[in-house]
């Protein structure tokens, strides 16, 4: 039916034969695309990880080349050709190319939307990869004739020859700025081939030993987790340091960056989300005299193409970053460090639905080189892991310095009374570390006002019309809010049902702000939350008043115990513990080990000692009991062994597949279809729970479901999405719902 050459018929398709790229697109289909080579364009400028344009219908899209064939299965008459090859070099290196296919693997995820996630969106819209310079330079005969051959009289055309002479290959700029010759001169002088042009990405510059300078000097516990990082480097490993709040870990990744830097290596430093502050780049900053890129969401498209390329061609000798920094090429990887690695920014909650800590180890390994997971409230997966390979597990068991650890104590609020959500031993303690100059701070998760609106009366409260859930009272002109789709509404002082006042029910930060107010009018304090700190700026800007000792009293959420250091806080009150106690989450218990450890962690960082109060209604809840007599370690001794008698991970591997339409029922009616076509691919070992409305089974106006794939490891549960998740797609009811894949959820919503 048509005519044209069959590549792969022929006994040699590398001779002569048009080549044929397989193109990975930012298209959500899983699936490669072929086309010929571009017209004209060099077998070798086909390799795989190249950025390329090609048609797509009628548009022209950005592809990243991911193998190269000698035949298509499309019919040849309807490859269509490749427009242009990007780049002087591919986009990434055979090892991230290789990471990045199989990261697409592992969560199941279209590989062109998983390459485009990996690149800065720049290099999306076809910006060059590498700044790169034009350098003029003299040829072999420029050098040795140049000058006999030119006319005195012309005296540019010599002074640009003599220039560059002297001062070897330079730009055109310097060229006119130190021997007066312009564009015109260095044309003439290319003509009568005395002069060349070549491309040149900027020369990293060497490193000494000395580039990280100053600090402490390491006690005991931190010089032998040092001394056995720096043994490590050059090999993989996967290596765990848990050290309490303030033991110096910062630290101890400085000294080991050392070592990498020392051996001419980069390392690359994840931080979460929130973690970024300038605080810690004020630190590494301040001690690392090396080239440093920073990378985060809040950079301009130009800002981060910048950053990507000098960690890309080796300026950069220190990358920080959040989550997607781990996708970074490096010219000469050293040492990954993940800070804060139980933290849950690391994973990325739509879309691609990657776990940047997983991939950093996955990462570390391809490279042969270690990996740092750091925390003081390991995630039970990374001490699971550290646990099986003996050795990996290194502890700074003390504060580093003088610091004492902090003492933590039970409030019980059943017995005490209590002015908005502050029981009175609190509000005694309060007025003690205020008294003995000391800074008092106090956490609760929870932003706005109050999280309900209440009719005394009759029983109404205040819901989100698109969700399951309460609208949260604000005050001022934001009203009745809903934290999870943004619905607002007109606060109102009358029950719409009954007439009767309404009251808001429960507390909110701002309702504390209120309380705090009224209860310390002497005290200056902030309020430090996303509603608060919506300015750029602002949370600077009051980091800096605290550190002043213009605040006594700092009321937050968890916005206020990340990556920061406040040393003259003496006091640390936890207002609710319970919010976490009993979750339908099997990670809940974990999160909130991790969060009241890491609050507490934020007092006495100082000479001062430091006291925590924990105010709760279940003060024989086991979890608390647990925490407070021994420690994150025996909550999480005790959390692994209930995990692995229930069959949790990290003693088991899921996924979660979850379903959500306008319409009720329909997400019920795909998951069961889904869960028809798991069972019907019968791979042995794992189990399909479900499906079931979501914990919030109603969102931003959408009906929610899910269902959970549980496998003893991973190995059985990627055999069964491997052939599940193809079917998916084609089911009728898959036009109806919007679905996605979960692997390693990390929240089961
Ligand atoms: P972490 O990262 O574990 O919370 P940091 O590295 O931030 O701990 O250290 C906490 C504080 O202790 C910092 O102010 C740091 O300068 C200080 N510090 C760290 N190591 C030492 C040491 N060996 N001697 C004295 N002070 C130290
Ligand atoms: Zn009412
Ligand atoms: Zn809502």
């Amino acid at each position: 039916m048509n005519s044209g050459t069959v590549p792969g018929d022929r006994p040699d398709a590398s001779l002569g034969a048009p080549h044929i790229i397989a193109v990975a697109l930012d298209t959500p289909l899983r699936r490669l695309f072929d086309y010929r080579a571009p017209p004209g364009c060099e077998p070798h400028a086909l390799e795989p990880g190249r950025r390329v344009w090609v048609p797509f219908g009628r548009r022209r899209l950005l592809g990243v080349i991911v193998e190269r064939r000698a035949s298509s299965e499309v019919d040849p008459g309807k490859l269509r050709s490749a427009l242009e090859i990007l780049d002087p070099e591919p986009a990434f290196d055979p090892v991230l190319l290789e990471l990045l296919r199989w990261s697409a693997d592992y969560y199941h995820h279209p590989l062109g939307e998983v390459l485009m996630t990996a690149l800065p969106g720049a290099l999306r819209k076809g910006a060059a990869l590498a700044a790169e310079e034009i350098l003029w330079q003299l040829t072999e005969t420029g050098r040795s004739k140049a000058l006999q051959a030119l006319p005195q009289r012309a005296t540019r055309l010599r002074a640009a020859v003599e220039f560059l002479g002297a001062a070897g290959p330079s730009t055109a700029e310097a060229v006119l700025g130190q021997a007066g010759a312009d564009g015109a001169t260095l044309r003439k002088l290319l003509e009568k081939g005395y002069v060349e042009r070549r491309r040149s990405a900027p020369a990293p510059e060497a490193v000494s030993p000395a580039a990280v300078r100053g600090g402490p000097p390491l006690n005991d516990a931190q010089r032998a987790v040092v001394d056995t990082l720096r043994k490590a480097l050059g090999t993989f490993g996967c290596w765990l340091v848990q050290g309490v709040t303030g033991s110096g870990k910062t630290e101890v990744y400085l000294n080991v960056i050392a070592a990498a830097l020392a051996r001419g290596e980069q390392a690359l430093v994840l931080v979460p989300e929130i973690g970024l502050t300038p605080q810690l780049i004020a630190r590494f900053a301040e001690r690392c005299a090396a080239p440093m890129a920073i990378l985060h969401s809040g950079l301009s498209d130009g800002e981060r193409l910048a950053a990507w390329r000098s960690a890309r061609c080796g300026a950069a000798r220190i990358v920080i970053g959040t989550r997607s920094a781990v996708f970074v090429p490096l010219a000469r990887p050293g040492i990954i460090v993940v800070d804060e690695e139980h933290d849950t920014s690391y994973k990325q909650q739509d879309g691609f639905r990657y776990s940047a800590r997983d991939l950093a180890i996955a990462r570390a390994q391809r490279h042969g080189i270690p990996v740092v997971l750091g925390s003081a409230t390991p995630s039970l997966e990374s001490l699971a892991r550290a646990q099986r390979q003996s050795g990996t597990l290194l502890r700074l068991p003390q504060r580093a310095a003088a610091a004492r650890p902090p003492r933590l104590e039970l409030v019980d609020l059943r017995k005490h009374a209590d002015t908005q959500g502050i029981a009175t031993p609190v509000m005694l303690a309060m007025q003690r570390h205020l008294d003995a100059d000391g800074q008092v701070l106090l956490f609760l998760n929870r932003r706005g006002y109050a999280p309900v609106l209440f009719c005394p009366s009759c029983g109404w409260s205040a819901r989100c019309p698109r969700c399951d859930a309460h609208l949260t009272v604000h005050r001022g002109s934001r009203g009745l809010l809903c934290h999870h789709c943004a619905t607002q509404q007109p606060l109102h002082e009358h029950c719409p049902s009954c007439s009767a006042a309404v009251k808001p029910v429960g507390q909110g930060t701002e309702r504390i702000e209120e309380t705090i107010a009224r209860l310390f009018p002497k005290a200056p304090y902030a309020r430090i939350d996303r509603d608060s700190m919506r300015r750029k700026g602002e949370l600077e800007a009051t980091l800096r008043r605290i550190a002043a000792g213009d605040i006594r009293i700092l009321i937050g959420t968890q916005m206020l115990t990340k990556g920061h250091h406040f040393p003259n806080v003496t006091l640390v009150v936890v207002l609710n513990a319970d919010q976490g106690l009993f979750s339908t989450d099997f990670r809940a218990s974990e999160r909130l080990a991790q969060t009241i450890v890491q609050v507490a962690g934020r007092a006495g960082r100082a000479e001062r000692p430091g006291e925590v109060l924990i105010q709760t209604e279940y003060p024989q809840h086991p979890l608390l009991v647990r925490l407070l007599q021994g420690g994150y370690e025996a909550f999480a001794a005790g959390a692994l062994e209930e995990r692995r008698e229930s069959h949790w991970p990290p003693f088991a591997r899921i996924a979660l597949l979850r379903a959500e339409a306008t319409a009720p029922a329909i997400a019920m009616q795909f998951l069961q279809a889904a869960l028809h076509e798991g069972r019907r691919l019968a791979v042995p070992d794992v189990q399909l729970l479900g499906p079931a409305p979501a914990p919030m089974e109603r969102r931003a106006g959408r009906h929610r479901a899910q269902l959970l794939l549980h496998a003893p490891a991973h190995g059985a549960l990627r055999r069964l999405l491997a052939a599940l998740v193809p079917v998916l797609e084609t089911l009728p009811l898959a036009k109806r719902v919007r679905w996605s894949l979960d692997v390693d959820p990390q929240e089961m919503f």
